[in-house]
């Protein structure tokens, strides 16, 4: 079977790991200040904090700015739930809204009606890694007082008119889990600016203020401060070693991933019971492969590639449908429509080309047979 991801993974991360381990510091340490600072060059950003996952990152970005009971997030209904369980774990209210089906990508002007007065933050996402339309979101956050929290854990290394994401803009949180474009094993980090930085320092190493420690160093080293509410979602050695050994490869990782994009695509707007999904896949580092199958089939398509051996997923079931977070439930036609369509076909960087084609011509007898 054709798995839909997988990780790219070699020597090079193995010898950065056996460092490590020869090292004997496994934990917090200074490998994991070194990949912050090649991230934060990397994106061109203000501070990189590195944590052990996207979904650590999202939660210590909202807690540091804030949000909690009572208050408002507006965040599409089409996302991970880690995006909603951040928000509902912290006692504030995920309001759903629509998305764009040509590109997935949250629906700015559904979102502005969405808007009350206990709204504190919007969380759009970069679906596939394609950015959302940032300007205004950051120019309507602005002007309502409103945070801008992106989750970008699909969209390492894209560029929105020329910047990286996470490289501008209020507050960008990524993933490095085991399938993201870049991974550490497991692993985040938040894109902050000065201001908001040193809060989420302290909260992703369980509220300990290391400014305390140093004013006592020399004397007292072993004097620490807790100064507010943390959680332990620092990364550990270990994992920023593997970062830094994928941060190397990266643009092997892009380009590969965009041309297998790009050949998906010539063979994929030939077919007619199909939709594709708008984007500068030039400017987008691919995370996932999506389309969307029209005509109600999209599980028979689901069925007929597990028969040849290609595995494809569906990204994601609609939060609002979850019994979970049913409550927070609203009227969400557009979304409700397109995740029956949605279907996720394989794509990462070490990806065969005869595994491209097979992929491709399992598509087209699909829809050879069906039609
Ligand atoms: C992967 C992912 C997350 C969570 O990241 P983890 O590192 O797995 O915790 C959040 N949001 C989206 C859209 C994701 O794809």
């Amino acid at each position: 079977m054709i798995p839909i991801q997988r990780p790219s993974l070699g020597v090079e991360e193995l010898e950065e790991v056996k460092k490590v381990f020869d090292s004997g510091w496994l934990g917090l340490g200074n490998v994991v200040y070194e990949f912050e600072d090649m991230v934060k060059r990397y994106l061109d950003a203000e501070d990189i904090v590195a944590v052990n996952s996207g979904t650590s990152a999202l939660h210590i970005a909202l807690d540091s700015l804030g949000i909690g009971s009572g208050d408002e997030v507006i965040v599409p209904s089409l996302t991970f739930c880690a995006s909603v369980q951040v928000i509902t774990s912290l006692g504030a209210i995920p309001v759903f809204c629509e998305i764009d089906p040509l590109t997935l990508n949250i629906n700015v002007d559904d979102a502005k009606k969405r808007i009350t007065s206990r709204t504190k933050a919007v969380m759009p996402v970069h679906y596939c890694g394609n950015p959302c339309d940032m300007d205004s979101l950051l120019s309507f956050g602005k002007e309502n007082n409103i945070f801008i929290v992106e989750d970008a854990a699909h969209a390492f290394g894209s560029l929105y008119k020329g910047k990286k994401i996470g490289g501008f803009g209020n507050v960008t949180c990524f993933s490095f889990d085991p399938i993201k474009t870049l991974t550490c094993g497991e692993g985040g980090a938040v894109s902050v600016n000065h201001d908001l930085s040193e809060m989420v320092r302290r909260k992703r190493n369980l509220g300990i203020d290391k400014d305390a420690y140093r004013r006592y160093e020399g004397t007292q080293n072993w004097f620490y401060e807790v100064a507010t509410q943390g959680y332990r979602y620092h990364m550990s050695n270990i994992n920023a070693a593997i970062g830094m050994a994928q941060l190397k490869k990266l643009p092997f990782f892009i380009k590969r991933k965009q041309s297998i994009v790009k050949a998906y695509n010539e063979q994929f707007s030939k077919i007619r019971g199909i939709s594709l999904l708008n984007w500068n896949v030039d400017e987008v580092a691919p995370f996932s492969y999506i389309i969307r199958v029209l005509d109600n089939r999209r599980d028979l398509l689901i069925e007929f590639l597990k028969t040849r051996g290609v595995g494809s997923g569906v990204h994601y079931i609609p939060n609002h449908m979850q019994p979970f977070f049913a409550k927070y439930a609203s009227w969400l036609p557009v979304t409700e429509a397109v995740w029956r369509e949605i279907i996720t076909l394989p794509l990462y960087a070490d990806m065969k080309e005869n595994d491209v084609q097979k992929v491709i011509d399992s598509v087209n007898d699909f829809f050879v047979s069906e039609c």
